[in-house]
């Protein structure tokens, strides 16, 4: 029997994938949005496929404020692409910090 594999949807581009080939975004408890590689911190969480046109994509049609429910400012999408960037970019780089 095959195992389940979870599958998400990616909010900007809508395409279905298994979970662990999308980054998951995290509304944290004290209403930061960020990035979340180990798909584990709490909050209120959405997908994406690891790419810098999804994200784009999610935030020119607010997609990612109605998933995460929380009104997304300057400021906060420009550390997104940022973090994007970095975790594209730099995929197994960062594992020292
Ligand atoms: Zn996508």
């Amino acid at each position: 029997m095959p195992r389940h594999i979870p599958q998400r949807t990616c909010i900007g581009c809508r395409a279905v994938r298994p979970k662990r080939e999308l980054l998951r975004v995290v509304r944290t408890p004290e209403g930061e949005v960020v990035f979340d590689p180990t798909g584990r911190r709490a909050g209120r969480g959405a997908y994406l496929c690891p790419d810098p046109a999804c994200l784009d994509r999610a935030l020119r049609a607010r997609e990612l404020g109605r998933a995460l429910k929380i009104d997304l400012d300057a400021a906060a999408v420009e550390a997104l692409r940022r973090q994007l960037a970095e975790l594209v970019t730099g995929a197994d780089a960062g594992a020292g910090r």
